[in-house]
């Protein structure tokens, strides 16, 4: 569960300690996100993220996982909603996923180019999906690298933007959400994301 999921603060304050025990104090941002290295599908929040496409009738990479794993119900649901846009994002509930609900965004197409289209598109997706979560009082939600497989967005400046949005955005709501995963499926986004976290972070 959740629980098992350290927050950015703990885990700098026990890198040694494995059960994920509570650390009490803090408060600040470093409570407030955590870093996690595998599969979204299994994660017990209110809400991961899809990085769909504007169809939002799945596809391949993470969008496909999470299809797979909720079930034939989310398609449908997906259905009767007439796509997304690039850059905004619409909440199904999860079905038979651990997470209560999917927020479906649209990352921008960059095919290795990073212009500020791309960067307005991918900062969107990260604040409309936060916007969601506080619209329905959700509290717990795990985003997966949005753009960065398929769509092609270098991963270094997706990481960037992931995290100064978010970042700004639990400043600009505090008490609105509980805990952001930066939920990362590969070893080079996982060593990206640490080094970012450990400047971007540091209230532990
Ligand atoms: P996009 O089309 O937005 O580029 P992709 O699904 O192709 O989306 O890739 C986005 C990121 O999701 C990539 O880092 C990819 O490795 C990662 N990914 C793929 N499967 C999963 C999964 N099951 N859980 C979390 N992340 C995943």
């Amino acid at each position: 569960s959740l629980d098992k999921i350290l927050t950015w603060r703990e885990k700098n304050r026990c890198d040694d300690q494995e059960d994920g025990k509570e650390v009490t104090g803090g408060g600040g941002l470093s409570d407030k996100v955590s870093l996690y290295k595998g599969d979204i599908t299994v994660l017990e929040v209110d809400a991961i993220v899809n990085a769909a496409n504007s169809s939002l009738l799945g596809g391949g990479g993470v969008d496909g996982c999470i299809h797979k794993a909720a079930g034939s119900c989310l398609y449908d649901e997906c259905h009767s909603l007439n796509g997304c846009e690039t850059g905004k994002a619409k909440i199904t509930c999860g079905y038979d996923l651990p997470a209560r609900y999917v927020i479906h965004t649209v990352g921008p197409v960059a095919r290795g180019h990073v212009g500020p289209t791309e960067t307005n598109d991918l900062t969107s997706c990260y604040q409309n999906s936060l916007d969601l979560m506080k619209e329905h009082d959700l509290k717990t939600v795990a985003f997966p690298c949005i753009s960065t497989g398929i769509y092609g967005f270098p991963n270094e400046p997706a990481a960037d933007i992931a995290l100064k949005t978010v970042k700004r955005w639990i400043e600009d709501n505090p008490d609105k959400i509980k805990r952001v995963i930066f939920c990362v499926f590969l070893e080079t986004d996982f060593a990206i994301y640490k080094k970012k976290m450990s400047v971007m972070f540091q209230d532990n």
